[in-house]
């Protein structure tokens, strides 16, 4: 099992420089060779052959020799990145990675762990052309490294992922029991044992305190040392903000793997979601994505089991007792309604849950 440790650390003013230097040279090499997959693809065809540009990374060195600051493990891993962003993309379509910017995204390169030089120390951290680095985490790395990735949030702070091979993973006991997931926008979760989970509305509540940090930030003049100030105090805080609800869904999927073997889900089309709507309905989508995302790779590392149904299943017109579709129940504004053919009155969502849950457990006995 593979499985990454997160540590936060702490380098001096010579090893941010050095790491400068390395974020600046694997974005470069990022940049320059996307620019070259598009120019490419405007002509012919959108391939993308990064042992191409591994041959061409030499000539590339020898033209700007200030890439020699960099490891040359670290500019590779920065093409096969590239490639994997564009094989991620639809095939065929005009879709493309962006370009890295210094500015607005989260810095970051790969170092290899040749010779078995990354070395977690208990308070420091050895990465090989840097030294030690420290860190306050006493999290103990399992398995084998194979590489670290070395980041810098907009926030200014600084991570080292260690990334593991064969990482014994102690397994959640087996509970026997099976569930139906709901994804709600006031509950954001909702089983078919009839729990409710309320989406809590993180953002909502900080919303006045982010518009006063931007408005701080607006008023200072770019560049200057008291812009960076504003700049890095709205970064953290918009950055609590989402550690806040990324650390609920956590304990969320914790909870529901723990509890359950086998978890039916409905397979929400969450890219085509995103593109629409409110900005609470956007962040519920976001949810909604991290959630599941959490719900498959947990499931996989404790031995349980997530199955995605059919999106089309009209899990919520359906009742469950005698299955009668009722059609007008697509107003999501009816929270409780009464089957016209037995008499049974049901919670939308948990009724929702449990057709999910008996619609996945179908597909397992096919
Ligand atoms: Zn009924």
């Amino acid at each position: 099992m593979f499985k990454s440790f997160k540590y936060r650390i702490y380098p001096n003013k010579v090893q941010k420089e050095i790491m400068a230097a390395n974020f600046g040279c694997t974005r470069f090499v990022y940049n320059h060779y996307l620019d070259k997959y598009i120019e490419k693809a405007k002509n012919d065809s959108f391939t993308f052959d990064y042992r191409e540009c591994l041959l061409d990374l030499k000539s590339l060195i020898n033209e700007f020799p200030w890439l020699k600051e960099a490891k040359y493990s670290s500019l590779y891993s920065s093409i096969k990145n590239l490639d994997m962003n564009i094989k991620r993309k639809k095939v065929g379509t005009l879709e493309r990675p962006r370009f890295k910017s210094r500015k607005f995204n989260k810095n970051s390169y790969h170092v290899k762990n040749e010779n078995d030089s990354i070395v977690y120390g208990g308070k420091y951290i050895f990465i090989p052309g840097i030294g030690k680095i420290k860190t306050r985490n006493t999290l103990i790395q399992k398995g084998k490294i194979l590489n670290a990735t070395i980041s810098k949030t907009v926030s200014d702070k600084y991570f080292v992922s260690l990334c593991c091979r064969n990482v014994q993973i102690d397994k959640f006991k087996k509970t026997g029991k099976s569930v139906g997931l709901d994804l709600g926008i006031k509950d954001l979760v909702i089983t078919s044992d009839g729990n409710k989970f309320i989406n809590e509305r993180f953002f909502d509540l900080a919303l006045p305190k982010i518009a006063r940090l931007k408005r701080n930030l607006s008023r200072k003049s770019r560049g200057g040392s008291n812009y960076e100030k504003a700049r890095v105090k709205l970064a953290r805080y918009q950055e609590k903000v989402k550690n806040r609800r990324i650390d609920k869904l956590h304990k969320l999927s914790n909870y529901v793997v723990k509890s359950y073997d086998i978890i039916c889900i409905e397979d929400l089309d969450v890219q085509k979601m995103m593109t629409s709507g409110t900005m609470s309905r956007k962040l519920a989508d976001a949810s909604f994505s991290e959630f599941v995302r959490q719900l498959i790779y947990k499931s996989k590392w404790y031995d349980k089991r997530v199955i995605k149904i059919d999106r089309y299943f009209k899990s919520s017109q359906t009742c469950h007792v005698c299955g009668f579709e009722d059609s007008g129940l697509k107003d999501l504004n009816i929270r409780e309604w009464t089957c016209p053919q037995c008499s049974t009155t049901h919670d939308r969502d948990i009724n929702a849950a449990i057709n999910i849950k008996v619609q996945g457990l179908k597909t397992i006995n096919v």
